[in-house]
């Protein structure tokens, strides 16, 4: 779960990391307040959209008063921002960060995620950090380093060495270097997170460490281990399709491409992800209606999947073992003459009532494209999705 910059610094408050002076602001009535509570002065407003790319695209602004502050939250607040991060969506400002404008001399990256091939933390690096990451990360990777960093022994003195001098900071500071970095691990750690991203990093004109921006990850899997955090949990906008999954008990991830999944089984679900990949498409969703679905929750998932509106086909992969194909067959059939719904459907069925299945599925005289295996299924969901002609 990805929570807001406000929230992520709040957690890094709790562990004295050092972070601007900065107010919440929901509605625009409290901007002057906040001002004046932070000194105003020059301050920045931040728009707090579960995304980055924020400063290239309007959603970091400077100001100088209490009435620039004003205007300027007043106009962001209820607005609507996209950016590159956004995949080409748009989130609504609900809530502005205000903080002290800080002097920067220099702008570090720095990130720490979970590498699962080496089965550590990883460590990443930049003395090039700041809105260009992505840029210095394509035309300059070797400017990026990866450190790393063993679960058990923590950062090892000699890497702490190394960070220092990669991210060129005078050795005089490496210090505070350290400090920070032991801090931030020990977040990483404490709180479960997946993803910790600080860019940039700044070093001021006082030569002070401090965490201008962040972006976090908690791991959903151990919500249940934080209830200092539960407030951050209970508060989350989930988006409207997870919603309803979760409201029908459906396991369900929203992905970029644009084949529909319907599946049952986490395992099969993977499989049928990788093979979609294999064939040269894009799944646009991982979606599990368990063991033992109903026709109702069975109808849910296909309306979530068909929200989505980059989906062109909905690739149906049911191993019926509790799970009866019938079921999934009647629920096809309800959700396209009530949804009027005209993208081909693929459809692999295998095991308990399969001939029914398909008997229902054959006299319904929808245009359903049926595959009598899994590879096959995946070559036609593929090709649906390009808009080609599937040669049964
Ligand atoms: P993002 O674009 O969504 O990652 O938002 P950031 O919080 O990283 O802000 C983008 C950029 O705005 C930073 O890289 C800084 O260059 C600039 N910025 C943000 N806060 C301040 C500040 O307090 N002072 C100055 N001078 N620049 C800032
Ligand atoms: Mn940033």
């Amino acid at each position: 779960m990805r929570v807001y910059e406000f929230q992520a610094k709040d957690i890094l408050k709790t562990y004295s990391i050092c972070v601007p002076r900065g107010r919440v602001v929901s509605v625009a009535g409290d901007a002057r307040t906040a001002y004046k509570e932070i000194g105003g002065g020059r301050c920045v407003v931040k728009a707090q959209i579960l995304a980055g790319g924020r400063g290239k695209s309007g959603g970091v602004r400077l100001v100088n008063s209490s009435e620039e502050a004003a205007a300027c939250i007043s106009n962001m607040l209820g607005s609507r921002l996209s950016t590159y991060q956004t995949n080409q969506e748009s989130f609504e400002i609900k809530h502005v960060l205000l903080e002290e404008a800080v002097s920067i001399q220099k702008e570090f990256y720095l990130a720490i995620t979970i590498d699962r091939s080496l089965q550590s933390l990883l460590l990443i690096v930049s003395a090039e950090g700041g809105v260009a990451i992505e840029e210095v990360a394509k035309k300059t990777p070797e400017k990026i380093f990866k450190e790393p960093v063993d679960l058990f022994f923590g950062l090892l003195p000699f890497q702490l060495r190394r960070i220092t001098e990669r991210l060129m900071i005078p050795a005089k500071l490496s210090g505070k270097v350290n400090e920070l970095m032991e801090k931030l691990f020990s977040v990483f750690i404490n709180k479960d997170c997946s993803l910790l991203e600080i860019n940039p990093l700044v070093l001021t004109e006082n030569n002070e460490l401090v965490v201008l921006d962040a972006k976090m990850e908690l791991d959903d899997n151990a919500i249940f281990r934080h209830p200092e955090l539960e407030h951050i949990f209970e508060g989350q906008d989930i988006p409207p399709d997870e919603a309803l999954a979760k409201k029908y008990g459906l396991s369900y991830i929203h992905l970029d491409g644009d084949i529909g999944c319907l599946v049952n089984g986490a395992g099969l679900a993977m499989a049928t992800m990788d093979s979609i990949k294999l064939c040269g498409g894009e799944p646009a969703n991982f979606l599990d209606v368990g063991g033992n679905a109903s026709l109702e929750q069975v109808t849910q998932a296909f309306k979530i999947i068909l929200s989505d509106r980059k989906v062109k086909t909905v690739f149906i992969n049911i191993f019926g073992g509790i799970m009866k194909c019938d079921v999934i067959a009647e629920g096809v059939i309800r959700v396209v003459k009530e949804a009027d719904i005209h993208i081909p459907f693929i459809v692999r069925l295998e095991g308990t009532n399969v001939d029914l299945a398909r008997e229902i599925l054959d006299d319904s005289g929808l245009k359903i494209i049926s595959a009598g295996n899994m590879k096959d299924a995946a070559h036609f969901a593929v090709k649906a999705s390009k808009g080609e002609y599937i040669n049964q």
